[in-house]
């Protein structure tokens, strides 16, 4: 039997050995790298998105709509007309891209606010993953789209927190991700320099 093998590239993967390490699963992480990197601008690509990284791993029911905040739902079906609701489309997808991203860059020290995490627990967008260790996602169909792209990172962090802590890189100024803090400190990007005060390595937070 063949096996299709696909390597997808994406900038801001880490090139960290524990995320490509053959023990962990980290495809709720890439599938939402890709959705952050690449953002799916049409109901065909967005669909395309669904079927690849969510509903083939068995993650989620294939969504007929998607919806962010008050936007109408809008059709992700073979009966859609083509082109119709694109500009509806988009805008939900650079809403919902927006919100999580913010969310990870609410998780960076000093707020470290990880309250988006138990959000997803409360609302069963995550489940455990058979190891007791391990989450996966498990966000519902007609979830907005930024909860179901945060289900995916939620996943990965419960399951990897220190990894987040001491990898994680979000860009004070235009909320660019990475896993490299050598690169440009854990709060800039190769375009805008890091805020001083928090560029530090934490494992975890202080005490309440
Ligand atoms: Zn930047």
């Amino acid at each position: 039997m063949r096996q299709a093998v696909s390597h997808t590239s994406i900038p801001t993967l880490p090139s960290t050995p524990s995320l490509v390490a053959g023990e962990h699963d980290r495809r709720a992480l890439l599938a939402a790298l890709t959705f952050i990197d690449k953002p799916p601008r049409s109901a065909p690509a967005l669909a395309g998105w669904f079927e690849k990284h969510l509903v083939r791993p068995g993650w989620m029911r294939r969504p007929t709509h998607v919806t962010e905040a008050f936007s109408l739902p809008v059709s992700l079906g073979p009966s859609a007309p083509a082109g119709a609701d694109e500009p509806e489309l988009q805008e939900i997808v650079e809403a919902a891209r927006y919100r999580v991203l913010a969310s990870l860059r609410a998780l960076m020290p000093p707020a470290a606010d990880d309250r988006f995490l138990s959000a997803a627990i409360a609302g069963g967008r995550v489940r455990r993953a058979g190891n007791p260790a391990l989450w996966e996602p498990c966000p519902r169909e007609d979830e907005q789209l930024g909860d179901i792209v945060l289900s995916l990172f939620a996943a990965d962090i419960l399951s990897h927190r220190e990894f987040y802590d001491a990898y994680l890189c979000v860009c004070k100024t235009c909320l660019r991700i990475d896993f490299d803090p050598s690169r440009s400190g854990r709060t800039g990007c190769p375009e805008h320099e890091p805020t001083a005060t928090i560029n530090v390595m934490r494992r975890s937070r202080p005490p309440a």
